[in-house]
């Protein structure tokens, strides 16, 4: 088993170069994080151009066992991954958390590796013969966020990897260490040339997405930095999987029963204390149950502990970055100054060495409310009473972003018949926000477009070939 030194020694910079990484919940000094020149970020493409090849000419057969010992080799080094993941995210470790991605790193791995892609024939009706196949694009670039650094990673590396592509990765400048680690450990089992890091900050993101080598470009992060990467595909007509985020909302019905949804409402909205691309957001709650929703998930926020990631008993940690606690901070301090009423938290310590922000429940909010209305993606969920529920359907449809969203009701029926007029890309019933490898993940408006996940997910890594006759 690998240890926790062995694995941040492989991926820091040597002293006194790059860039120092802090904790982000004590502000101390874990290490430095290299920083790579555009030269080297050339030397990866070239490097993924000259694999690639042999790669595709490998079955699907070797390819996907290649999959099952990458996630051997996670599973080897699961609890160094998930320190390291700990430290630098500060996401704790046990919860929904560290150890929770690192494990489901692991499982994407062996599912992608399982899930079949069959030729599709498409016509056979004697005079016609057509077949669809599904071959390699070539290069795949990979930008991936600080939120879930490893899992979303092994989200686009994992199906890239399958389909015969060779892959140039880059992992967000917040979390480089935690994405290098992962990087470190797949690379254990690949040919060289197969999977590339390339670390930075400042352009090489930029720079990486207009390179004419890539065929593909798959990004998980904000709205604004997506219709950038539009803009730069549009030189060299790269395919692309966008994952920008959203805004969801969650509509409780008045059937629903509020202790009952209590737990799951919490965690739908604070998994990875509410830095989650597809958490609940915005809440809708019926006034016939209002205050009974609202009471419960007081009872559930209080006991769940937040602290420093490495302290077993902690479920909640700090915002990764100075920048997010500012956005956090901001959305709450408006929606204080409207005159909604604090159920819990909102009052955090801006001189903290971390970047703590209390576990936050706001009610009688206004929908027009700037912590509504824009991404809080943080521990603050705004509370809103609706008596009619087309009111609240067209308050959730109001977003330009469209991830997810939830009904929360006791009539299954009923809740599925709301679901099919939310414009999102997965409407949850009685949960929020869990994924799962078979099934397709994707936004719609602004959420971005691609599907990731199971068979649709390898098909867009994947240039659709039909051979007909
Ligand atoms: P961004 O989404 O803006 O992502 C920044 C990443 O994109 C960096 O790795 C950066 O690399 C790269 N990048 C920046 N400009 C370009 C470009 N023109 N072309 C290609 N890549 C580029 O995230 P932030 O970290 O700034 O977070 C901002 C907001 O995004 C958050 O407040 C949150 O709302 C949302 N977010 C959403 C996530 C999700 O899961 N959907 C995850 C994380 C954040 P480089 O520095 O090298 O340019």
């Amino acid at each position: 088993m690998e240890q926790y030194e062995t694995l941040l020694a492989a991926v820091a910079a040597p002293a006194g170069d790059g860039r120092e990484v802090f904790d982000p919940a004590t502000g101390d000094l874990i290490a430095a994080a290299p920083a790579d020149t555009t030269a080297a970020l050339d030397d990866a493409v070239a490097r993924a151009v000259a694999a690639q090849p042999a790669w595709a000419a490998r079955s699907d057969e070797e390819r996907r066992q290649a999959l099952h010992r990458m996630a051997d080799a996670v599973e080897r080094s699961a609890d160094a991954l998930a320190e390291l993941l700990s430290r630098e995210q500060g996401k704790p470790l046990n919860g929904p958390n560290a150890r929770f991605e690192v494990g489901a790193c692991a499982t994407w791995l062996r599912v992608t590796a399982d899930t079949p892609l069959p030729t599709e024939v498409v016509v056979d009706d004697g005079t016609d013969y057509a077949e669809l196949h599904y071959r390699p694009i070539g290069v795949v670039g990979v930008i991936t966020p600080w939120n879930w650094p490893m899992l979303i990673a092994i989200w686009q590396i994992a199906p890239s990897l399958r389909m015969g592509n060779t892959v140039v990765a880059k992992p967000s400048e917040y979390t480089t260490l935690s994405g290098l680690a992962l990087l470190a450990v797949l690379n254990q089992e690949l040919p060289e040339g197969v999977l590339n890091p390339v670390a930075g900050a400042g352009d090489l993101g930029a720079a990486l997405v207009v390179k004419p080598e890539l065929g593909k470009i798959m990004f998980t992060g904000s709205t604004a930095t997506g219709k950038r990467i539009i803009e730069a595909s549009a030189g060299n007509v790269t395919r692309l999987t966008l994952e920008l985020g959203g805004n969801d909302a969650g509509i409780v019905l008045p059937d629903a029963d509020p202790v009952a949804i209590a737990e799951n409402l919490f965690w739908g909205a604070f998994i990875n204390t509410g830095q989650t691309c597809a958490a609940l957001k915005r809440l809708y709650v019926h006034d016939s149950v209002y205050d009974a929703v609202c009471l419960a998930l007081v009872e559930v926020a209080k006991a769940m502990p937040m602290g420093v990631g490495l302290d077993e008993q902690n479920v909640l940690g700090p915002l990764q970055n100075r920048m997010q606690f500012g956005v956090v901070d901001r959305l709450v301090e408006a929606a204080k100054a409207s005159g909604a009423r604090v159920l819990l938290g909102g009052e955090p310590d801006r001189d903290q060495p971390g970047n703590f922000y209390p576990t936050t429940l706001i009610a009688d909010i206004d929908p027009q409310n700037p912590l509504v209305v824009e991404e809080q993606f943080g521990p603050a969920l705004p509370i809103v009473r609706y008596s009619d529920v087309e009111e609240a359907i067209a308050l959730a449809n109001a977003a330009d972003v469209g991830l997810g969203a939830s009904v929360w009701s006791g009539d299954r029926d009923a809740a599925r018949a709301i679901a099919a007029r939310v414009q999102a890309g997965t409407v949850w019933i009685n949960s929020h926000g869990g994924v799962h490898p078979m099934i397709p993940f994707g936004g719609v408006k602004q959420s971005g477009y691609g599907l990731e996940f199971g068979t649709e997910g390898l098909k867009s890594v994947s240039a659709p070939q039909v051979v007909n006759g």
